[in-house]
């Protein structure tokens, strides 16, 4: 396995539902938690059918509010979200490539994964 920045400080603003996480080297990334959860990586959420990641629909604000973030191993954060869902394992690696910073991704979030 290679190495990966990990986020070393994660940061959850309730009031416009963003997650910032600072990596290991430096690199911060202002994760709109829907966005987070939109793509929630689980396979309830994704199904086995593969393609690229599938965008869930989300209706209620809780499934975006974020009750905690936790390590697991030493690969990975798993998010605890309001409604009760806590399956979604988002790896290092895939949360620097949905990096939504204009540095990684100039052309910015479409607006529906934006803030609810
Ligand atoms: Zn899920
Ligand atoms: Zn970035």
């Amino acid at each position: 396995m290679g190495y990966y920045p990990h986020p070393v400080e994660i940061e959850y603003k309730s009031d416009d539902d963003m997650l910032h996480m600072t990596f290991s080297d430096d690199h911060i990334s202002p994760f709109p938690a829907k966005y987070l959860r939109g793509y929630c990586p689980c396979a309830r959420c994704q199904g086995h059918s593969g393609g690229g990641p599938k965008w869930q629909e989300i209706t209620h604000h809780r499934q975006i509010e974020v009750v905690d973030v936790q390590q697991v191993g030493n690969y990975a954060v798993t998010i605890i979200w309001a409604d009760g869902h806590d399956t979604g394992i988002y790896s290092f690696k895939a949360l620097r490539e949905m990096c939504p910073c204009p540095e990684c991704m100039p052309e910015g979030l479409p607006e529906e994964e934006r803030v609810f």
